[in-house]
């Protein structure tokens, strides 16, 4: 019923004069909605109802087959007041009351226009419902007799103990998934996969069944009636769905609100059970099913039925909690009525009926946050189905568009230019909507705002100097640890070598013999002494070298530096043959970051390639984790060329399996190591040290310990341009990546 509407109606004349009375079996009942009293009209044989103020209450009481409609409507008059419902409020009360045939002494209002009303009732509920005209429905089934046989059964489900077992499933639940989050979040971009959806869609279909249900037997065990089971078709998708709308007239707000929960609580209780399953099963079938299943219920859930925005139960419960009826409805109007009230300056309408401040504040909340909202799941849904079905996506987002941006505006507009009621107004109604529009437009289209892509680096040393085996032999002891830090001069490790050792005994003793033999030759005489002399110095050489090859076999570190060898202490005592890679050490003087670009953002921060003169137009900045106070300025440096296509990550540290890591990992790859997309490997040279050297030790207040391998979160920023411009470029980068344009 329009809360502002004319008092007197052209077609009132046709009923004025009848005398009609309500059908004897109906079945009145009294709602309080915060303090204020609501009549709940109902056929107990049906699932027809109706809900009206006291206002109409008081009209339709008045009608006993004696008075007239206008007499009725008089007597109103005279007690209500201004509170007295108008003539067109009492004629859509009658014409709703005979189509459903809950009046005697019928009224002679044309039934074809009638039926028309009801239509247009019926379509604008519909609209109301899903936001759009683009549902059906296809009633399948009565449930009735099944339910009501699950009557009792239901009250106990849906009662107190269904509610401590409900707790109790979550809870399990939630401890049997939390060990394993990781693998539950990194399989995420599987599941819209080509070869889930059948699992998708089979698990989406069950669940919404048993939704429905809960719903039905919810709405059972409190007495309503459910006579309707069908299908409903969002475009072609296919949603089970079940009329338990007789619950609207529950008395007791309680019970309308556990009618509304009981599908996601039912929906809830089948997840948790299928948590705990997907937990304590791998890879297969079982697990597969189960993680759908959850994906289902948890999206379903969170991003429609609980939100209060969207018109699904989360709506109708905070309705009923907040005792505000016809909430979204009733906030449009108001939002309709500020705007025209205090924007385009319409004067001496009525406020809106509301109750208090606190009615009008969460209406007004309500209004603003939902539009926002439904196009931030519509664009959620868009990018996330993208990146899998691009084509898919594009349409998916022009459908968006016109039906969720576009026909809003058409509205609109259509409206603040002819709406006869704004002819007063119209200048400064047409000239704040058109300027509004034009601030938009001005502000996509010419105000440069910041293009900026983030990505996730990891600190490296520039330079690393790697240590091989001297000499085969065995790896006797090591001195460090992979990843200490050591300074100039310390000893890193010792190799042996039995031979050589024996070489060396041989050369000792070989320099021995050759130093007698040179003393005896003097002895003898000079020229023999002379020969002796040469051999001996030879010895000596030869002992050098070996002492030189076994010195080889101690090395210290050259410089201070961080040691980088993983499998250094599983390898003491292995025999290594000369050359065999030991350990590197890396140096601590140049330190770079080297980050990942997703392969789309590479072409979008960079059009003509890096090495174009316009790529030192981007500039870099980063945060070390460990130091998130510091920004670091960097130049981009050098980019390993032919890394288009690549997908492996050389640092685990990066992948989105891991805390704090961001990049999108491929689901099938088992090592957790191929990308999703493909990423460019960019080298940044920062600006000022990483590393800010006192004495390099990690104690050191002056020493900024940027170790190998912290992460870093870096910000690649484009000239500042439009924001219209920025999408296209995207759109035409994403088009001609996915078409090779
Ligand atoms: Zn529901």
């Amino acid at each position: 019923m329009a809360e502002i509407s004319k008092t007197f109606s052209e077609l009132w004349y046709r009923v004025a004069e009848f005398r009609p009375r309500l059908s004897a079996h109906l079945v009145v009942r009294r709602h309080t909605y915060r303090n204020q009293t609501w009549f709940v009209l109902g056929d107990p044989t049906s699932t027809k109802f109706y809900r009206f103020n006291a206002a109409a209450y008081r009209f339709l009481g008045l009608l006993d087959g004696q008075r007239t409609v206008q007499e009725a409507w008089d007597v109103c008059n005279a007690q209500l007041g201004d509170d007295a419902p108008t003539q067109r409020d009492c004629l859509d009360l009658l014409a709703q009351l005979q189509l459903y045939g809950l009046l005697r002494n019928d009224l002679p209002i044309d039934i074809q226009r009638l039926r028309e009303r009801i239509e247009q009732i019926r379509e604008q509920r519909y609209q109301e419902l899903t936001g759009n005209y683009l549902f059906w429905t296809v009633p399948l089934f009565n449930p009735e007799k099944f339910l009501a046989k699950f009557a009792n059964l239901a009250r106990v489900v849906f009662g107190r103990l269904g509610f401590v077992v409900l707790g109790i499933l979550l809870l399990l639940a939630l401890r049997s998934i939390i060990p394993r989050w990781d693998e539950l979040t990194g399989s995420l971009n599987g599941v819209i996969a080509v070869d889930n959806l059948v699992w998708l869609s089979a698990s989406f279909l069950v669940l919404k069944a048993i939704h429905e249900l809960g719903h039905g037997f919810a709405c059972k065990a409190y007495g309503g009636r459910v006579t309707e089971m069908g299908i409903m078709f969002m475009i072609v998708l296919p949603i089970p769905y079940c009329d338990a709308t007789t619950s609207w007239a529950f008395a007791n707000k309680w019970h309308r609100i556990l009618v509304s929960s009981a599908g996601v609580m039912s929906e809830l209780a089948v997840a948790s059970i299928a948590a705990i399953i997907w937990s304590r099963t791998d890879a297969g079938f079982v697990h597969t099913l189960t993680y759908n299943v959850m994906f289902v219920a948890s999206v379903g859930t969170f991003l429609f039925n609980i939100n209060p925005l969207l018109r699904y139960d989360g709506y109708y419960i905070l309705a009923d909690l907040t005792e505000i009826p016809n909430l979204a409805t009733r906030s449009h109007e108001l939002l309709k009525w500020l705007t025209r009230r205090y924007l385009f300056g319409v004067k001496g309408e009525p406020c809106p009926p509301l109750h208090d401040r606190r009615e009008g504040a969460i209406m007004v909340t309500h209004a603003t946050l939902a539009f926002p909202y439904r196009l931030l799941v519509m664009v959620s849904i868009v990018g996330f189905v993208a990146q899998k079905y691009f084509v898919f996506g594009l349409l998916l987002a022009m459908f968006g568009c016109v039906m969720w941006l576009g026909t809003p505006i058409v509205k609109g507009l259509s409206y603040v230019l002819s709406e006869p009621s704004l002819q007063v107004v119209r200048v400064r109604a047409v000239s704040l909507s058109f300027g509004l529009v034009i601030t938009v437009v001005v502000f996509l289209g010419f105000v440069p705002m910041p293009a900026r892509v983030q990505t996730l680096g990891v600190v490296e040393p520039l330079e690393r100097k790697t240590y091989r085996a001297p000499h085969e032999g065995f790896l006797d002891r090591s001195f460090v640890t992979n990843g200490e830090l050591v300074s100039k001069a310390e000893p890193l490790f010792v190799m042996s070598n039995p031979e050589m050792e024996q070489q060396l005994q041989r050369a000792i003793a070989g320099v021995e013999l050759e130093r007698l033999r040179r003393d005896s030759g003097y002895a003898n005489s000079t020229a023999e002494g002379q020969v002796g002399d040469s051999l001996y110095h030879d010895a000596v050489d030869r002992l050098k070298a070996m002492e030189d090859a076994m010195g080889e076999m101690y090395v210290e570190a050259p410089f201070t530096g961080y040691i980088i060898a993983p499998e250094l202490e599983t390898r003491i005592g292995s025999y290594f043959e000369t050359g065999d890679t030991l350990l590197m050490l890396a140096t601590l003087d140049e330190m770079v970051i080297r980050a990942y670009i997703d392969d789309r953002d590479f072409a979008w921060l960079f059009p003509n390639g890096i090495d174009s003169q316009e790529s030192a137009a981007v500039h870099v900045k980063g945060r070390l984790y460990d130091h998130p106070e510091k920004v670091v300025d960097f130049d981009i440096d050098v980019v390993r060329s032919g890394q288009v296509g690549d997908r492996n990550l050389p640092f685990q540290s990066l992948g989105l399996n891991v805390q704090g890591g961001g990049i999108a990992l491929d689901p099938t790859d088992a090592q957790g190591r191929q990308t999703l997309t493909p990423q460019w490997l960019v080298t940044l040279r920062p600006r000022t040290p990483l590393v800010e050297r006192g004495t390099g030790l990690p104690d050191d207040p002056t020493t900024l310990s940027a170790l190998p391998g912290t992460r870093a979160r870096i910000r690649f920023s484009r000239p500042p341009e439009p924001l219209i411009h920025q999408w296209i470029r995207r759109l035409r980068q994403s088009l001609s990546a996915r078409f090779e344009i």
